[in-house]
């Protein structure tokens, strides 16, 4: 693995390996008001939004504006893709391209 300046992370500024990408902390859009790191790159696909796959179970079934996200492309593969809580709350450190969708 290449040595890649500040712009993706792999390593911090000593050397230690995170490879998680630049994460952003936030709050989990089910209400539940707990905060948690999710990496920039997920942010800007439309993921990282809930904080566990509870927190997204809970937010949907409130909701009722499933479908609609459906058509805008939203939601859509988080709602078929439960690995994607694979990892749990904020760093998991994975480098896995698939990991922390929600
Ligand atoms: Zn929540």
């Amino acid at each position: 693995m290449k040595w890649q300046a500040h712009n993706i992370g792999f390593f911090n500024s000593n050397g230690v390996k995170i490879m998680a990408g630049k994460m952003v902390e936030r709050t989990c859009k089910c209400g539940c008001g707990v905060k948690f790191m999710a990496r920039v790159a997920d942010v800007k696909r439309g993921w990282g939004k809930y904080a566990s796959k509870s927190c997204k179970a809970k937010a949907q079934e409130k909701r009722t504006g499933q479908y609609t996200n459906y058509l805008r492309g939203i939601d859509d593969r988080n709602n078929r893709d439960d690995k994607e809580f694979s990892v749990s709350h904020g760093i998991g450190g994975q480098s896995g391209s698939s990991l922390q969708g929600w």
